[in-house]
């Protein structure tokens, strides 16, 4: 597809300034540029084309099933929308005094309570960007805790090895040693912990249910261990749409968690665009937390507050403001028992398909799942020379998103599907149907699914030359 400067016709023009009703104003030549700034010069009508090509292109959660697993890809209810794009919430500036804002701060604040209720923390913070971004956060609020108490030995975090990656990463980031321990029966082995439990340790990263949709029974008595040597419990609230309105990070023993708001609470997610790692801690590290808070004042009125123990700032402002907007109004449209009815139904929904599927293709762990689950196409590749990649590609030709793939690492072959709550039983049949088919043309190489897809404007890509070789700048011809 050409891009829009390659369409760039001089002169060509679409007329979106308003008349001029101020006098002209020469900008100082000091300032200006030497040479006109390349735009591209297009019509209205090529502009409309160009872009309505570009978004028939692409896929999202709008366009069809996507069961990313461990990313929540659910439905985000245009009713989110149209309450983010209140007036009152876009124009609004991130300099405004606290007094011109009430409403804004009113949406943080109440957003914070509801949060904190189902997630059975203190205080949260909506600064960080993202999911990883809230990990870093937080484990520097635990590097802080345990600095202020002149406890400057405990360098290393515990993350089992089923955990994303984010989770070594934020820990490297800040600096601290990671210890991986493997897990049993895909859940965390207690005498592995026990192994690597010293007063060096700064604390335990975890995610529950983790990324094979297990849920940790054994999370009381992880939580503790860590705890009985010093160490804090961080967790990863990435798969939180299973627990909603069930059981709570607190309860299980947690001292600090993120959740993505743009997973579980509804929020546009993918390609990196604008989400929140909202980042949560219990009353002990709230001195630790980011500034500044919102807090509100015994004249009822939203106020700031700062802490000079906090970790300081992790963003511009206060975050991505309007993410918190399409949370709250989700919050508060599903209600109390509507959220519980969420994490049930998303349970529901993956024990279906886990068992529609589990005579095709081989479930890795095979057991009652939360809300997602793992398929092993091992047996796949060795009998037929199909990889989870293969069956992958072939989804896309049936308009369909392909899962989460080769993650999480412990499973080979490993696809991991969470279908969400947000899914009918006809389209959950609809995808079983369909990737039975795929099996039988995987088994009788009815059609070469090693060079699937055959339907799209964009066939089998070469992906590792996309990663090493990124082309990430267009360089103007002259
Ligand atoms: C998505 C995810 C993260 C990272 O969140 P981002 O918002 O993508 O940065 C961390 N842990 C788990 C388990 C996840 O699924």
């Amino acid at each position: 597809m050409e891009l829009i400067f390659e369409k760039s016709v001089a002169n060509h023009r679409c007329t979106l300034l308003p008349k001029l009703d101020v006098p002209l104003y020469e900008i100082d030549k000091s300032v200006a540029r030497d040479t006109p700034f390349d735009l591209p010069e297009i019509a209205e009508i090529d502009l409309v084309r160009h872009y309505t090509k570009l978004s028939k292109e692409t896929f999202g959660i709008d366009d069809g099933f996507y069961p990313l697993g461990s990313c929540t890809m659910k439905y985000n209810p245009k009713i989110n929308e149209t309450v983010a794009s209140l007036k009152g919430f876009t124009d609004i500036s991130p300099i405004s005094s606290p007094e011109d804002v009430q409403g804004a701060l009113q949406v943080y604040y109440e957003s914070e309570q509801v949060l904190c209720e189902v997630t059975g923390m203190d205080h949260i913070s909506f600064q960080p960007g993202a999911g990883a971004h809230g990990e870093f956060s937080g484990l520097l609020i635990i590097k802080k805790y345990h600095q202020s108490r002149g406890d400057f030995n405990r360098n290393k975090i515990i993350i089992p090895d089923s955990a994303h990656g984010t989770n070594p990463a934020s820990a490297a980031m800040n600096g601290f040693k990671v210890i991986t321990i493997p897990s049993k029966d895909g859940l965390v082995d207690l005498d592995e912990l026990d192994k690597v439990l010293d007063d060096t340790v700064a604390g335990l990263m975890l995610t529950n249910p983790n990324t094979l949709g297990l849920y940790d029974s054994g999370i009381l008595e992880i939580t503790k261990k860590v705890h009985s040597y010093g160490g804090l419990c961080y967790y990863d609230g990435a798969n939180l749409n299973a627990i909603m309105g069930v059981c709570k990070p607190g309860a299980m023993g947690f001292d600090c968690i993120h959740l993505n708001l743009h997973k579980t609470f509804s929020t546009p997610h993918g390609g990196g665009g604008p989400g929140v790692g909202a980042c949560g801690c219990r009353d002990f590290l709230y001195p630790f937390l980011m500034n500044p808070r919102i807090i509100k004042t015994n004249k009822n009125e939203y106020a700031f507050e700062e802490s000079g123990l906090s970790v300081g700032k992790v963003t511009a402002f206060y975050g991505n403001f309007l993410i918190v907007v399409r949370t709250l109004t989700y919050l508060k449209h599903l209600g109390c028992n509507g959220l519980r009815e969420v994490s049930d139904n998303a349970v529901l929904n993956a024990n279906y398909l886990r068992v529609k599927l589990k005579d095709t293709f081989n479930v890795a762990f095979d057991k009652i799942c939360m809300h997602e689950f793992v398929l092993d196409l091992s047996s796949y590749k060795e009998k037929y020379g199909i990889r989870a990649i293969d069956i992958c590609k072939r989804m896309i030709d049936f308009d369909m998103h392909p899962p989460t793939m080769y993650f999480p690492l412990i499973v080979h072959e490993a696809l991991m599907f969470e279908p969400t709550e947000t899914e009918g039983k006809q389209t959950l049949d609809k995808v079983v149907e369909i990737l039975k088919n795929i099996a039988i043309e995987a088994k009788s190489g009815s059609v070469d699914l090693t060079k699937a897809p055959y339907t799209k404007s964009y066939k089998r890509m070469d992906e590792v030359k996309a990663a090493r070789e990124p082309i990430l700048r267009y360089v103007h011809e002259k």
